[in-house]
C-alpha cells in the first residue's frame, strides 16, 4: 500500500529473495524497471542457511551463505531494486496487473517473477532441528566436504538420497542409506551403483526416530518398523533426502505446475500466464543451485524487461 493507501503499482513485482529473486531484481534494476522484491520468510532464501558455499563462482575461499544474501541484496539495491521484509499470501493472475496480497500491504504488477524457493521436507523427529548446520543437512553438495573420513547416514530410499550419498563417498569413510522400506524407489541405475559401492551400507525397513548428540551430531535412534526393536547407531552426519516441496501452494489453480507442484515454465523462464516468470527452486526441481537459480532469475528478469516492452506496444 502506498501513502495514500492505494496498492503500489510497479513494473516488475519479485516474490522470494533466494539466489534466484535477488538476481532477477539486479537484472530487471539494471534495466531500469524500478522492480520491488518481497523477501518472504528468510531472507537469502536456503542459500542463506548454509554455513558456507564454496561453489559458487568468484569466491576462491568460499563464502558464508547469509553474507552472499547480502552480497546480492546490496548489489541489487545499488541499482535501483527496493527490498521489502514482507510475504506475499495471495495472488490473483487472472488478469494484468496482476494483484498480490502482502501482509504489509497491496501490489499491483506489470509482471511478475516467482522465486518463492523450495524446501526439503523435514523428519520432524527430536534433534533434527537442534543438530541442523550441526551434523544435521540438507545438502550433501553443499556440506558434504565437512564430513572427510567421517561417518554418515543419509535418510531416503529416491534418487536424492542414492545420488547424494554415492556423492559423499568422495568424503566420508562410510555411508549408511537408512530406508523405511525394503524396497528403494530410486532408478535401477544408481541402485546397482550404490549397492556395488564398496564404502556404501543399507538398513532397511528402519525409521530414524531421533537425532543424539549435544554439541554436534553423535548417533541417531533407530526403530525397525518390522520388529520394532530399537538401536542406536554412532554417526557424525545425518543427511535428509525425504522430497522437496516447492513454496508454489499459493498458485494452484492459476499456473501449470507438474504433479510434485513445482511451476512449469518454458526455455524462457515463462510461466502458463504471459508476463509471470518462475525461477529457482520454485520451477527447479533437479539443479537447486545458487548458480543456477541465479543463472535463471537473471534469465526471467531479461524476459521480463522484454515481456514490458513488447506489451507497451
Ligand atoms: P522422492 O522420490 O519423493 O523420494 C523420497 C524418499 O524419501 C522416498 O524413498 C520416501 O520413502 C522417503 N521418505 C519420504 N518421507 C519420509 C519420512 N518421513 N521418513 C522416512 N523416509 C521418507 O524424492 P527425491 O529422491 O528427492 O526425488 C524427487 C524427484 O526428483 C523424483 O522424481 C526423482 O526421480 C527426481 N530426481 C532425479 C534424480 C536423477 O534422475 N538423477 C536425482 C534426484 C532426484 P518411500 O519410498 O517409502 O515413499
Amino acid at each position: 500500500m502506498n501513502s495514500n493507501g492505494n496498492a503500489n503499482h510497479v513494473k516488475v513485482l519479485v516474490l522470494g529473495s533466494g539466489p534466484a529473486g535477488l538476481s532477477a531484481a539486479l537484472y530487471a534494476a539494471r534495466a531500469e524497471l524500478a522492480p520491488v522484491v518481497l523477501t518472504g520468510i528468510q531472507l537469502g532464501g536456503q542459500a542463506a542457511l548454509t554455513y558456507t558455499i564454496e561453489n559458487y563462482p568468484g569466491f576462491p575461499e568460499g563464502v558464508g551463505g547469509a553474507q552472499l544474501g547480502e552480497l546480492f541484496q546490496k548489489q541489487a539495491e545499488h541499482f535501483g531494486a527496493k527490498v521489502e521484509f514482507d510475504t506475499a499470501s495471495e495472488v490473483d493472475l487472472s488478469q494484468r496487473p496482476f494483484k498480490v496480497k502482502a501482509d504489509g500491504g497491496e501490489y499491483l504488477a506489470d509482471s511478475l517473477i516467482i522465486s518463492t524457493g523450495a524446501d526439503p521436507n523435514k523428519l520432524k523427529v527430536p534433534g533434527e532441528e537442534e543438530l541442523t548446520g550441526r551434523g544435521v543437512s540438507y545438502c550433501a553438495t553443499c556440506d558434504g566436504w565437512f564430513f572427510k573420513e567421517k561417518k554418515v547416514v543419509i535418510i531416503g530410499g529416491g534418487d536424492s538420497a542414492l545420488e547424494e550419498g554415492l556423492f559423499i563417498t568422495r568424503y566420508a569413510s562410510s555411508v549408511t542409506v537408512i530406508h523405511r522400506r525394503a524396497e528403494f524407489r530410486a532408478g535401477p541405475i544408481l541402485q546397482v551403483r550404490a549397492k556395488e559401492h564398496p564404502r556404501m551400507n543399507f538398513i532397511f525397513n528402519t525409521v530414524v526416530t531421533e537425532v543424539l548428540g549435544t554439541e554436534k551430531v553423535e548417533a541417531v535412534r533407530l526403530k525397525n518398523l518390522k520388529t520394532g526393536d530399537e538401536t542406536i547407531f554412532e554417526t557424525d552426519g545425518v543427511f535428509i533426502f525425504i522430497g522437496h516441496t516447492p513454496n508454489t501452494q499459493m498458485f494452484k489453480g492459476q499456473l501449470e505446475m507438474d504433479n510434485l507442484g513445482y511451476i512449469k515454465i518454458d526455455d524462457k523462464m515463462q510461466t502458463s500466464t504471459a508476463g509471470v516468470f518462475a525461477a529457482g527452486e520454485a520451477a527447479d526441481s533437479h539443479f537447486r543451485q545458487v548458480v543456477t537459480s541465479a543463472g535463471m532469475g537473471a534469465a526471467a528478469a531479461i524476459e521480463a524487461t522484454h515481456f514490458l516492452e513488447a506489451s507497451a506496444g
